[in-house]
């Protein structure tokens, strides 16, 4: 279900694969499950976040594997997202092939170790919005920016 749905967004989404990041996981634990405020923290983390996954990151609840529902669910969330996150389960990712789709898991897993070895202390330096918005123009990369919006305003 979920290929079919990436299909239609991008025919060249040959693969979707699923595993389990240790960091993604356990920053489920720790951070709200709200798809704008997970992508943001992600990409916060490292400056190629928001060039690798600017579509962002999509976000389920805790629900059960094997079912038509999350099925169904995940599908939904592949017509908008490469990434969808199982709550307190796991990763999917797309991409055109097994290195794409595995380097877009790596790369929001990364982000996500660098979240937790970091979320016990005070925060010095970010990633601002507006060097995000630099990135995303600079590497033309079409983000998401309802994503984005909220950080900018409190910014500027
Ligand atoms: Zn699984």
């Amino acid at each position: 279900m979920s290929h079919s749905a990436r299909l239609k967004v991008d025919p060249e989404n040959r693969v979707v694969m699923h595993s389990h990041p240790t960091h993604i996981l356990a920053m489920n634990y720790v951070h709200e499950l709200d798809e704008k405020k997970f992508t943001y923290s992600l990409w916060e983390m490292c400056t190629e976040c928001i060039v690798v996954f600017p579509d962002g990151i999509g976000v389920l609840p805790w629900m059960l594997c094997g079912t038509e529902e999350i099925g169904r669910a995940t599908a939904k969330k592949m017509e908008e997202f490469r990434l969808v996150v199982w709550g307190m389960h796991g990763i999917y990712g797309a991409g055109k092939s097994l290195d794409e789709a595995f380097g877009l898991i790596e790369t929001a897993e990364k982000a996500a170790q660098i979240f937790m070895l970091t979320a016990h202390l005070p925060r010095l330096n970010t990633i601002k919005p507006s060097e995000m918005v630099e990135l995303a123009d600079f590497f033309g990369v079409n983000y998401r920016k309802d994503f984005l919006e909220d950080h900018l305003n409190e910014e500027f």
